[in-house]
């Protein structure tokens, strides 16, 4: 490679926040890339059978190795782990590359790779983004199959004994949660995006991590000094001598200041001026709830539900949501917990339903036009979250909510569903509190409309920016383009909590615009009353709107709101609050 003259900078995804600087170390995995097709007589396909099930039957020992070691603070996380445990013999993956072997008579790797294109195509036609990113999940199973195959040993990130940083094409899931704190930094890797699971682990073991970098593994040699910056989604290639200095102090106050807001998370966050926000956590699975508290979390401000129906043949049954409710609001009670409905797309239904093709998921059967497409299964969701409400503090979150009309024919459910367990003599609470997700502009548009009918919003920024602005939230190539503080965005929050205060609704936040430090000074001005984001975020958050001013934060909400483009705010944000924004986390 040509010597370089000066440090290159990589813009990536950030993975997790924080800052590192240290030594490169490549994590090889060539060998699996490329993937020869040969064919195979007759009477060697049950040897060919037999030769990819013990590739299997070796990954899946792999795995459960790698499970039982994991250690204490991951091992909420171990759902992962476990999905990926019954990818291994999945009929997407496994049953399909063996009839590939049969029908097509080819070798054991090719029919994987087939399998696997197909497994992952049919992932990439789905509109919700979290669960689109999940076919990641199905390359890392089909990747370590394949290596079990072609004979490439995996990488045992264990056995690395130097300080550096990883540097990889692709880190699983498995291999993060091998990352031993004292020696590996952090690590960088050319695929994955925020919403994967290795970004995922990344944040629980709150080491900095940049995903996303396409060509990392070219750019970078081993042993090079680089920097990661997981809180600007920046890599610094071979720094000089001033950007190196310039990140070790940036490096210093960031922890500083981190370890100075998680001392004092469990304390309110309370503005200079005396106004008390809720800061809540966003979960996806009961375990989570031990973070968010330890974090200093006022309470679950979002139970993302869809995990539950994902990888299984048949949806849940009421009785199994209901305990997994039941856990949540039993952890936290007397804190809220606010428990979304299924927000999941026509394509991800059980098998056994044929899914509907759709040329704009993003725009089609998702959430709760779903949902109110299939009342046996909406019902029985409402069920569940009523009668775990009989048990502490629930609140009912409705996703995707564009007309008043979806909200009536939602209570319309509720209320039969409230009559068929009263009739049949379950313990539930019907009167709780229901709230609709302002994510699609038509909502933000006719907030007022729908703060007759509920008694909160809950603005999901993720959808809402999406929406707004025309902008594939997991497209890359628009990624420059996303921005929250798009005037636009900003005119319609104002909408939504100026309608929610006139009609004495609550107004609270759960997208990612919420757990972001520039943000705030504008969410504290338009009064939201809650922000709910990532547990690790919580603490950050906390500190900085403790240092805020309400009062004179309503005032620079006035300005902005006249602003004409996000680059003007931002920089008012700078002028106003840049020093407590302190350089380490913009
Ligand atoms: C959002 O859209 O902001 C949100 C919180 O929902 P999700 O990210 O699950 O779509
Ligand atoms: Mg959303």
């Amino acid at each position: 490679m040509a010597p370089k003259e000066r440090e290159i900078v990589l813009n990536g995804i950030s993975g997790s926040p924080g800052i590192c600087i240290g030594k490169a170390y490549l994590v090889d995995r060539e060998g699996v890339d490329v993937i020869e097709k040969y064919h195979i007589r007759e009477n060697q396909v049950k040897k060919e059978i037999s030769r990819f099930k013990n590739a299997v039957k070796k990954a899946k020992s792999e795995l459960s190795q790698v499970i039982e070691g994991m250690p204490e603070d991951l091992k909420p996380h171990s759902y992962i782990l476990e999905t990926h445990m019954l990818l291994h013999k999945d009929k997407m993956l496994y049953g399909k590359a063996i009839e590939i072997i049969e029908s097509e008579k080819v070798n054991a790797e090719w029919a994987l790779k087939e399998a696997t294109s197909r497994a992952k195509s049919m992932f990439a036609n789905i509109s919700d983004p979290y669960l689109r990113s999940r076919s990641a999940d199905v390359e890392h199973v089909s990747d370590c199959i394949m290596r079990n195959l072609v004979g490439v040993t995996d990488i045992n990130i264990s056995h690395i004994d130097k300080r550096v940083i990883l540097v990889a094409h692709n880190l699983s899931p498995a291999e993060t949660s091998q990352i031993q704190l004292e020696r590996i930094k952090g690590f960088i890797t050319n695929r994955g995006g925020k919403a994967s699971h290795t970004s995922i682990i990344a944040r629980t073991l709150e080491i900095p991590a940049v995903l996303g970098l396409e060509n990392a593994t070219e750019v970078i040699d081993n042993d090079e000094i680089i920097i990661v910056d997981g809180n600007r989604g920046v890599v610094i290639v071979d720094p000089d001598e001033e950007t190196l200095f310039r990140y070790e102090d940036l490096s210093k106050k960031y922890e500083a200041d981190k370890a100075d807001a998680i001392r004092t998370s469990g304390q309110p966050a309370k503005s200079l001026d005396g106004l008390v926000m809720g800061i809540m956590g966003n979960i996806e699975q009961p375990e989570e709830v031990v973070t968010v508290r330890d974090h200093g979390g006022d309470g679950i401000g979002l139970f993302r539900t869809e995990f539950l129906y994902l990888n299984r043949p048949q949806y849940p049954d009421e009785e199994e949501l209901f305990e997994k409710y039941k856990e949540v609001v039993e952890l936290i009670t007397p804190s809220p917990v606010t428990i979304r409905t299924l927000d999941i797309n026509g394509d991800k239904e059980i098998s056994a339903v044929p899914t509907p093709e759709e040329a704009n998921p993003a725009l089609g059967l998702r959430a709760i036009r779903f949902c109110l497409k299939k009342p046996e299964v909406f019902k029985t969701q409402l069920r569940a979250i009523m009668r775990a409400a009989a048990h502490g503090y629930v609140r009912l979150l409705l996703p995707m909510i564009s007309s008043c009309e979806e909200v009536h024919k939602t209570i319309e459910l509720l209320d039969e569903a409230a009559e068929d367990l009263a009739r049949q003599g379950f313990s539930f609470n019907r009167d709780i509190e229901i709230g609709v997700m302002i994510e699609i502009p038509s909502s933000a548009l006719i907030a007022d409309a729908l703060a007759d009918l509920v008694d909160f919003f809950s603005v999901g920024t993720n959808d809402l920016v999406q929406y707004t602005l025309a902008i594939d939230r997991v497209n890359r190539h628009v990624a420059y383009l996303y921005n929250p503080l798009h005037p636009a965005v900003i005119r319609l929050l104002k909408m939504v909590t100026d309608a929610a205060h006139q009609k004495n609704i609550k107004a609270y936040m759960c997208g990612e615009m919420a757990a972001e430090m520039i943000n705030l000074p504008i969410l504290v001005g338009l009064e939201f009353e809650e922000l709910s984001m990532a547990p690790q975020s919580i603490p950050i958050i906390k500190n900085m709107i403790r240092r805020i001013n309400a009062a004179e934060a309503r005032e620079f909400v006035k300005e902005v709101i006249n602003q004409k483009s996000a680059i003007n705010t931002m920089q008012m944000i700078e002028d106003t609050y840049g020093s407590l924004l302190t350089e380490s986390f913009k």
